[in-house]
């Protein structure tokens, strides 16, 4: 029976999906333990009810107002004072671009190891299992932690959530931030979509087939009508048809929507490392050799820029 934290996270007022999926993992890990959960910024207030009902039994909400914006210095700071009072056996943190920015510091911090991108948290005969992918996705590996307490950072989309009743208990306090040497003073958003693209479940992804800015047009309404995020092949990106910020691949992000629509893109082994563990695979592409067709689980050879309006038609009848 462990205590686990949980570092939750929302974007843009919303509470992120991979949030939820940390929560499952944690009562798995905690193994009929306390699950505590910490929010920063008092927006979280308006989430709180969410994160109980997916079993966090206490839930820290920071509410300085330093740290509106993400800042490394600062979260970092509140995360151990959290952590000194917790004192947990167990801590989780999403595999993001905040995740990924904070928790080798704080593993730093205390001396612990870090199993970065798990998919997977099993306990079997009491030993915590992490699995994660290796190799671009084209193998998985299980970890285990042999001294110090297990830390890992979770990657969007793998782990389900689930609904687990009980009460929760939510604490709303101010952390000692100093010493803080950079301030943010704006974020601009660069994506083009409403849904993000980490943790989208249908992307619709354009490669140099599209041939212009113009041509991620016909790929834009497909993704509204399905509600899914565009990303892009760097061969997209490098021919500035789009925002280097929709990149997948091994230079960009990583995916793992449950649907993964590939229009105009080859297929080259780097931008499969960032897409080949999407459940369902379809690929349009005009030449029936491309090797996107071998990682697609449905192939559909034809040019895109006929193919792709006519699924638009389609779905928006069902
Ligand atoms: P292309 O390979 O040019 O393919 C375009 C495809 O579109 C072709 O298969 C063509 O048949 C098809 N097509 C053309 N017109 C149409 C049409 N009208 N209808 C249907 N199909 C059409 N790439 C990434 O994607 N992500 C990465 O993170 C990444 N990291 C890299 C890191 C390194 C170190 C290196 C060396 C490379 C990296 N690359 C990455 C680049 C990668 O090797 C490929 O060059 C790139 O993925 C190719 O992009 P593409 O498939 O869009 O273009």
């Amino acid at each position: 029976m462990k205590k686990v934290l949980v570092l939750t996270e929302a974007k843009y007022g919303s509470l992120r999906g991979v949030s939820l999926e940390m929560l499952s993992a944690a009562h798995r890990l905690a193994d009929g333990g306390e699950v505590i959960a910490v929010a920063i910024g008092n927006e979280a207030i308006y989430y709180a009810n969410e994160l109980g009902k997916h079993g966090a039994k206490k839930i820290y909400i920071v509410g300085n107002k330093e740290l509106d914006m993400y800042i490394t210095e600062g979260y970092s700071q509140a995360l151990q004072q959290i952590i000194d009072m917790v004192n947990p056996e167990a801590i989780l943190m999403p595999h993001t671009a905040i995740g990924k920015d904070l928790a080798p510091r704080i593993a730093a911090r205390y001396d612990l190891g870090l199993i970065s991108d798990v998919i997977d948290v099993q306990v079997v005969n009491d030993v915590v299992i992490f699995t994660r992918p290796i190799y671009s996705g084209k193998a998985f590996e299980k970890k285990t932690v042999v001294s110090g307490i297990p830390f890992a950072t979770v990657r969007p989309n793998n782990i389900p959530m689930k609904e687990i009743n009980g009460t929760t208990e939510i604490v709303r306090l101010n952390v000692e931030i100093k010493d803080i040497r950079t301030i943010v003073k704006e974020v601009v958003r660069t994506s083009t979509g409403v849904v993000d693209l980490s943790e989208a479940k249908i992307v619709i992804s354009g490669g140099r087939g599209v041939k212009s800015a113009e041509g991620f047009k016909p790929l834009e309404e497909l993704a509204d009508v399905l509600n899914g995020a565009i990303g892009a092949s760097r061969g997209a990106c490098d021919a500035e048809y789009c925002d280097y910020s929709l990149q997948i691949g091994q230079t960009g992000k990583v995916v793992t929507p449950d649907l993964y629509i590939a229009c105009g893109i080859s297929g080259a082994i780097q931008h499969l490392s960032g897409m080949s563990n999407a459940k369902i695979v379809v690929a349009i592409n005009k030449d029936p050799n491309a090797p996107i067709f071998q990682v697609a689980d449905y192939g559909i050879v034809g040019d895109l820029f006929e193919v792709v309006p006519l699924l638009t038609e389609e779905f928006k009848k069902v």
